[in-house]
């Protein structure tokens, strides 16, 4: 159906153009920013309170919860320190560069070294949709099972990370590592990928090290 693509892609070209204000925006206040894109329960908000903890010392970081309903994440990132404001889209599935502009505008950027947004819970919207950020991060889990990639190509395609979250179930679920990181690497050869738990404290120094150095890139 012609008309339907045209309003899709008239649809994507508003959107990549508020993104593009939100990313000039982040960049001239000097802010990383990160875009968390997963299924629920993947671990999203854990790794948000992990991230918050292990760099707080060192920077200023401001969190963006999207939800279709509560504030219970952003409750969980403010209560380890950060700033943050709460999107609930009332039904959408994903968070758009609009809903993004306005939380920023609820959000005092001044001295903010990361931003990180944390979507809403779905492995297939989110992707089609830039908001601005500098990084999509992906982060599945281990008792999700190692076909996401395969299933979600287009997500897994558009992420620069991939974050692999509760390696500790590993010796109890059906998951092999290496039928995921092929998966990974058929689509996306490029995407850093970092094997955590969140739950356990295990490999969050690396990705805690590398985020530092995106951070204190110039920008
Ligand atoms: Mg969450």
């Amino acid at each position: 159906m012609p008309e339907q693509k045209y309003v899709l892609e008239k649809i994507f070209q508003a959107n990549d153009n508020i993104a593009a204000e939100n990313r000039y925006k982040l960049d001239k206040a000097g802010i990383y920013s990160l875009n968390l894109v997963a299924s629920p329960g993947a671990g999203k908000t854990s790794l948000v309170e992990c991230t918050i903890k292990m760099l707080k010392p060192q920077f200023r970081i401001s969190v963006i919860n999207g939800d279709i309903a509560t504030r219970f994440d952003t409750d969980r990132a403010a209560a380890v320190g950060a700033q943050a404001a709460q999107i609930n889209t009332g039904g959408e599935c994903h968070l758009d560069a609009m809903m993004v502009k306005t939380a920023l505008n609820d959000l005092s950027l001044a001295g903010v070294d990361l931003l990180i947004i944390e979507n809403v819970g779905n492995l297939v919207c989110p992707a089609s949709f830039k908001l601005g950020t500098h990084c999509m991060v992906v982060v599945a889990s281990v008792p999700e099972g190692d076909d996401k990639p395969y299933k979600y190509p287009g997500t897994y395609l558009k992420a620069d990370v991939i974050i692999l979250n509760k390696i500790d179930l590993l010796p109890y679920v059906p998951f092999n590592v290496e039928t995921f990181l092929r998966g990974v690497r058929i689509l996306n050869p490029n995407a850093e990928v970092f094997e955590v738990s969140c739950l356990k404290d295990l490999g969050l120094d690396r990705w805690s090290n590398w985020l530092s150095t995106k951070i204190r890139s110039p920008r």
